[in-house]
Parts: C-alpha cells; structure tokens; sequence
C-alpha cells in the first residue's frame, strides 16, 4: 500500500487577547473610552491621540483599541509625565460635570429606531448621511438633555471599506468588526450572563444580543444576532447595512421596530413619542398596537389611537423608488402571525401598507408609517414639499397641498463637525454663549467684529493640516493601489495651499452627478491650470456595491485624475469616512453640490462646511435651498429653475453655468488679494456665512423643532387621549367607528347655487349655494366647504376654502349655506367636499373620509 506522503489536520488554533493592564491611575481612561462624549469634545480626543499618535491613528481612531494596545513602557512613561496625568484628570473631571447635570422635565421622553448611526470612525454601524445625521441627533440629545433612547443595530461587518484598484474600480471589503476591541458595553443579566433577547418570529424565535453604546448621557442599545444561538440562516439578519436580499431586508426591519421594542421593554425603558427614523423602523408600530390590544385588552382601534398620537415618522427619501416595498407573500410570511394578536384580518392588516386599499399592492413600509403615525415629516422645507406630493395618494381626499406632512430641516451636530481650531477660536471671539444658543443669530454677531487676518489665519492653518492628511494618510494607498511611485510623488508634490480648493465628497449616486464638472474638458483644464489663480479639486466618495452606474462615476473620475493636464489638480480620497469628512469640510475652501432637484432631501456635509469658514456652492435644492435666501453674500447657488426636461441637455447647461461661475466669479474674488495675502471680500463671503447661515443648521437648532413641532404637541395630546383609563382615545375611535358605519348611508338631498354664475361671471359678482343633506345620524359630525380651484398651468396656487353655514336642521337633514364672490378673472372649477368634523382630531388626515357634491 502506498503510504500518504503527509497525515496532519489543521491547527487547532485558540484565541485569545492579551490585553494591557492599566494601571490604577489610568482607570479614568477606561471609562473615558467607554462613552462616546471624547468624540465632541476636543480636549478629550487629543488626549487619546497623544496618548500614542501612531497608534491612535492605526486604529483608526478608537481609544478602546488604543487602551488595549499601548505597550507597558508608553504606559509608565504616561505615568510619570506630570502634564499628561494633569490633563487626564481635567478631562474626568469634565466629564463628570457633564454627565452630573439633570435631564430637562419639560420634554417628552423619546425612543428613536434607525438602522444605522454614524456616532465615530470605528464604530462601522453607518453608510453615509443618514446615519451621520442620527449619529448627531443622539449626541444632540445628550448636550441638550432631552430624555432619549435609540435602537439600532451593531453589524458584524457594517458598510465596507473602499479601496481604488489603479483603473479606478471600487473594490468593497467587508471587514469583521471585533466587538471586544470597539467602545460598547455588552448588556447582561444580573448573574453577569449576556442578556438574551427572544424576537419570535413566524415560527421561530430569533435570539438577539443587546450592546449599549454609551453616548454621552443618552444610551443607544444595538441588536446583534451573530452569535450561536442562531441559526446559519439569522446569523447574518445583523452582518451588513443595506446587504443581503429583500428576505433578508424584512428580517432586518423586523428585527428593528419588532425587536426594537422588545428590548425596550425587557429593560425596563418606556417613552412617550416613538420617532422612526425613515420608514425601516416602522414594524414599531405594529408591536406596540400588539401590546396594547394583548396586555391592557383594547381594541384595535382605541389602540391605533394611542399608537399614532405617540409616534412620529421622519421620511428621507424624496422619490418613491427609494422606499421598501415587500410582496404580499413576503410580508405574510413574516407578519402572519400579527393580525390574530390585533383581532383584525390578515387583508386589514396588508391595506394598512397600501395605497390603494383593497388592491394588489406591495406592502409599503412607509404607507404603514403614514397609517401609524399621528405625524410625519421631511428633512428640508423642499423635501417637505416634495413629500407631501409623493405621498398626496394616501389621503385622496385632499390635495397635496393640504397634507398635514411637516418638516424639519436637518443640522449637524456643531461640537463633532467644526474644526477644534474653530471651537476654540468661537469661545474666545464670541463667548461660550454660542454654544448654548447656537441658533440665535445674536450669539454669532460678533463674528463681524473679528479681525480679517485672524479668519484667514483661521484658515489657513486648517487648509494645511489637511494637505498634510492629503500627504500621510494617502501616500501610502496610492502607492500601493496606484501604480508609478514617481507619478504619486508627483501628485503630492503638486497639491498647493495657495490654491482655490474645492471639495466635492458624498456618496456616488447617480442623482448627485459628481461626473457633472467633467463636462468639458478643456475647458475644466483651463480653469485649473491658470498658473496665476490655481485651482484644485479633491474628491471622496463610495458607490453603493450594487450600483454599478456609481462606480462608473468613480471610474470616470479616476481617468481625468490620470489624464497630464489634470494629475494632482483632481484627486480622489479612497474610503470616505467620518475621518475623511470631517477633514474635508474643515480644510477646503470650497465645498461643491450638484444634485439633480429635488433628490437631495436635505443633505448635510454642506452645513458642516459653514461652521468652518467653508462656503457653499450648490444647486438650490435640500438645506440651501433655504440656507442660500438667508443670505446672497454668504455663498452661491446655480438657479432653480429647471429649464430642459431632458436630463442630459440640464447636465450640459448646468456645467457651463459652473464653470462660467467659477471664472467669472468665485475665482476672481479668491484671488483678489490685499497686500496680506488675502481677499478681504472673501473673508467678508467668510464672515456672513458663519454669521448668517451656520446658526441655523446646527443639531440644537434641529431639536429644538422635533420638540416644538412634534415631540410636544403629540405627548400632550397623548396625554389627553390615555387619561382616566384611555378615555378619550376610547370616545374617538367609538365616534370614527360611528361615523365609517354610517358614511356611505349619507345621501345628498339638493344642491341649489342661488345666482347664475355661468350667467353673471364678471369679478365681485356674488354666488350662493345651498346644500341640504340627511346626514345618517351625522347632523353633528360634518363639515361642508365649497372648495375653489384656480386652474393655471405650472403654478403651486392653494386651493382656497370656505365653510358652509349651517341654516337649519331637522333630525339628520340638515342644510348648509355659502356665499362667496368671484374673485379674480381666469379660470376656475369648484367643488364642495363633505367630511367629518371632531375637535379632537389632531388634522383632517387623521380620518380623511371625504364625499366629493
Ligand atoms: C456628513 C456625511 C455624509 C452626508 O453628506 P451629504 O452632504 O448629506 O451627502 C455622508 N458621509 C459622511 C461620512 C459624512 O460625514
């Protein structure tokens, strides 16, 4: 027998982490890095960061890692340096004054669900805006002491990592998170145990882990499923944000709002508003209603009642596309289970995800968050604009125009996203007070007072810490990824602080048209190789692994990168990263945005460039389209008006406009230099957009408008509602119970318009109409209008509206009277609408039945 050359198995091999032992007197640190509030605030991130530079920077940024990583010699070195002990007991000691102050009792507590937060560099739970922005509310929350909770979820391999092969194709890696090594906290029963959430799901139970990051003062509990308990088909419910199948995708978001609750209660947590934020959370909702139909025994709709007056929905997305859609099997599959713990039907259920009740409908995450929310809102005045005409179909009753669908223009968290350097710089010139009131315009005033040469110092200085970034931190990859090391060299060489840098980073869809400078060539050459007035570009961003057109954009601009006439004018940051942002909006001078209108819902790298000094050129649309009218001198814009339907010919037209702007005015201003070196009329653009514009886009500005416009109203009707054993939330479904039974059974007697108008139509003519109804039981519920409808083309003019009187009633037949007076000359129709009327009723889509005469 012929004997096998070789008899092994593979090494059995056992891990294990051999952690630094802190000393006593370094405990503080620990706990330092175990809550997230170093992040915003400077004097403790520089501390980690000179802890041990190299390695902070290697870890990306994590203290945690760092703690465990620092050799024993750094360690006694770090003891025995007077200065270095002095300043880790300043930063515990603020530390403790910060989290010792009381939470405000004058704001609703909160419970807020996102699928992803972008909190710090290593804590990969984030993809981009979205995330940032719920990143930033949370801390929000903590510096203005309003009583949050978030739920969200701690991915194993959260959004990838970009790195450029040397033709500029994006290869996405998924990196493993380590959970021991990132700033969480597991959570654990008593016994020390790992607390173990069980999601039952159709016909199994999910197991979750719960880990809390500690954000400040705030806790932001994250789901986990990727441990054994599960199987090998759920492990991976928690693995990437935006990965996997649509299967996949309801698992996650069953996971988030159905899970999310579940947590919130085995630990103890009950909030009045529940605030979804964007439509993957909105399974809350159908959890909550489960347990007040179960626990305290209510019917489904006095339920409702309460769900909706406690829930408020913040959509993001300005085009239906973008939103979860779930065939019905899909959702069965998953949601079976549900209509029996309501007492309603499976169908019932479904059409609360529909349109179009009854019809053959996917299920619409977002139309179940309209159907269970009290409120709703977008993230900029456009975007709320946008929204109420993309979700007009869900009341057809109304037009757009009238949909109780708010907005909040999103902000920035000012703490994480202005530059250190400027932090300092605003305490000193305007006082601490701008802190707490950033979004009083008074606050900022004395930025005016500000001495040009210390703004442009300001400047500077930042612009070189990041071509020194540009230089160390991007060396490296690009000799590694880009081929000639002479060509790299070259590059860095060439990147000049004397030049006019603009910036354009986010992430590549199509709809932002990052391609859209490259429109022509030499034209973009000439501008950026006038030896007098230099001009550079950078650009970062990461393409969606599934979008292949995005790609194409990064590949695109990787090739004019290489072309001669463009190496080391345009170049492009591999793996845009919070790191890498924030970077960017603090070090360019120009911060770029060419979406297509209306589809940046609000966008916000644009906001953290004004609290920098970095001024804003960008199309009218998201957050400049109001941030731009505070201020004309502050900043540029290219016109809203959309002159060509056809996209390509808009893309062609829009880049001329770029670049004549470019030319004939924002380049000349930069470089109209005194004998100081500086524009005075660019500090002066400088000074109004700090002045005029940042206070408005900060987070405190933004929560502020969740409490005034939503938080607080909504508790205080909840409270009304819940009061003596549900009483009222009982009344109101009882009445709509009323009113739906006898809707259909209202008939319309007779409809008399006193005076000819067809006969009389010149302007002031007066017209009056009387309408007699039997109301079906109804006499008190309804209300009549006579509804005028301008017919114009192309203009957004209300509808105007004016209530009938009610002249006489006879049991349920009543008639109603108006009278009105032609008012301008054109074209109008009319119409009167019928609807229910209650005090009690937050708006009229809360119960948008509506009979058309
Ligand atoms: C701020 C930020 C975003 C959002 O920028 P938009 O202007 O909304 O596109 C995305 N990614 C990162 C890393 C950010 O810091």
């Amino acid at each position: 027998m012929k004997l096998p050359v070789s008899n092994t198995n593979a090494p059995v091999w056992r891990d294990i982490t051999v952690k630094s032992q802190l000393p006593a007197a370094l405990k503080s640190l620990e706990k330092l890095s175990r809550n997230l509030w170093w992040v915003w605030n400077s004097e403790a991130k520089n501390l980690f960061r000179d802890l041990d530079h190299d390695i902070w920077r290697a870890t990306g940024e994590n203290p945690v890692m760092l703690l465990q990583q620092l050799p024993s010699e750094r360690l006694d070195e770090i003891m025995s340096d007077k200065e270095m002990m002095a300043r880790i007991d300043h930063v515990w000691k603020m530390f403790q004054d910060y989290m010792a102050q009381p939470m405000r009792n004058d704001i609703p507590s909160v419970s807020y669900f996102s699928m992803e937060y972008g909190l710090c560099n290593c804590l990969k739970i984030y993809s981009g805006g979205l995330g940032v922005l719920a990143g930033d509310y949370i801390k929000e929350a903590s510096d203005s002491r309003v009583n949050m909770t978030a739920i969200g979820f701690l991915y194993r391999y959260g959004y990838f990592t970009q790195t450029l092969s040397v033709d500029g194709q994006q290869i996405a890696n998924y990196e493993p998170q380590n959970f021991n090594q990132l700033p969480i906290e597991q959570v654990t029963e008593e016994n020390g145990h790992p607390m173990i959430l069980e999601v039952p799901y159709h016909d199994r139970i999910i197991y979750s882990h719960i880990w809390r990051v500690n954000v400040g003062r705030m806790s932001l509990y994250l789901l986990d499923t990727d441990f054994d308990m599960n199987s090998e088909f759920d492990r991976p419910i928690t693995h990437k944000l935006y990965g996997g199948d649509w299967e996949n995708r309801i698992k996650q978001e069953y996971l988030l709002g159905i899970g999310g609750i579940l947590a919130l209660k085995k630990l103890g947590i009950h909030s009045e508003i529940y605030h979804a934020n964007e439509g993957h959370a909105a399974l809350l909702n159908l959890q909550r209603l489960a347990d007040y139909v179960q626990e305290k025994g209510l019917d489904f709709n006095t339920a409702l009642e309460l769900v909706r007056s406690s829930a408020l929905y913040t959509v993001h997305t300005p085009v239906p596309a973008g939103h979860d859609y779930f065939d019905e099997g899909l959702a069965h599959k998953y949601l079976q289970q549900y209509p029996a713990l309501l007492g309603i039907s499976w169908q019932e259920l479904m059409d609360m995800g529909r349109e179009n009740p009854g019809s053959n409908d996917r299920f619409s995450m977002s139309v179940f968050a309209l159907n269970t929310c009290q409120e709703a809102n977008g993230v900029s005045w456009l975007h709320g604009e946008v929204s109420k005409k993309m979700f007009a179909g869900v009341w057809k009753g109304y037009s757009w125009e009238e949909s109780h669908v708010g907005y909040v223009t999103n902000g920035v968290h000012m703490p994480t996203w202005a530059a250190s350097e400027w932090k300092a710089f605003y305490s000193e010139k305007l006082g601490e007070q701008v802190f707490d009131h950033q979004s009083d315009p008074k606050a900022w005033e004395n930025i005016f007072k500000v001495k040009d040469e210390e703004i442009w110092a300001m400047r500077t200085q930042l612009k070189n810490k990041f071509i020194n970034f540009v230089r160390r931190d991007f060396k490296e990859k690009w000799l590694a990824n880009q081929g000639d090391p002479s060509a790299v060299i070259k590059i860095l060489e060439k990147i000049n602080p004397n030049a006019l840098i603009i910036g354009f980073a986010r992430r590549f869809a199509t709809y932002k048209r990052a391609h859209l400078l490259f429109t022509d060539l030499d034209r973009l050459a000439r501008i950026v190789n006038n030896e007098q007035f230099p001009v550079q570009f950078v650009f970062s961003g990461k393409a969606h692994p599934a979008d292949g057109a995005g790609q194409g954009l990064i590949k695109r601009i990787m090739e004019v990168s290489h072309m001669p006439q463009f190496q080391g004018k345009i170049i492009f940051l591999e793996d845009y990263n919070m790191i890498v942002a924030k970077r960017l909006v603090t070090g360019v001078d120009i911060w770029l945005n060419t979406p297509t209108r209306p589809l940046e819902a609000s966008g916000t790298s644009g906001e953290k460039a004004e609290m920098n000094g970095v001024l804003n050129f960008s199309v009218l649309d998201g957050w400049w389209y109001e941030g731009y009218k505070l201020d004309e001198k502050a900043g540029w814009a290219l016109t809203e008006k959309r002159t060509f339907t056809d996209q390509a010919q808009q893309d062609k037209l829009d880049a001329a406009t770029i670049y004549s702007m470019l030319e004939n005015e924002i380049i000349p201003l930069y470089f109209a230099k005194n004998s100081k070196g500086y524009s005075p009329e660019w500090i002066q653009y400088i000074k109004r957009s700090i002045g005029h514009i940042a206070p408005q886009y900060t987070m405190q500005r933004m929560i502020e408008d969740y409490i005034s416009r939503f938080y607080s109203p909504e508790a205080k009707r909840f409270a009304a509602l819940s009061a003596d054993n549900d009483k009222l939330a009982k009344e109101i479904a009882a009445w709509k119970q009323k009113v739906a039974s006898a809707w259909d059974g209202i008939k319309v007697l007779d409809v008399h318009t006193k005076e000819d108008i067809h006969q009389h139509n010149t302007t002031g003519q007066p017209f009056t109409t009387v309408i007699k109804i039997d109301t079906n039981g109804l006499a008190d519920d309804l209300g009549l209008e006579l509804v005028i409808d301008k017919m114009e083309n192309n203009t957004e003019k209300r509808w105007i509206k004016i209530p009938f009187q009610v002249i006489a009633k006879e049991g349920n037949i009543v008639t109603y009277e108006v009278t009105d007076k032609l008012r301008d000359p054109g074209v109008f129709r009319y119409s009167f609408r019928l609807y229910p009327t209650n005090p009690n009723l937050p708006h009229r889509q809360d119960f948008a039945y509506v009979r058309w005469i």
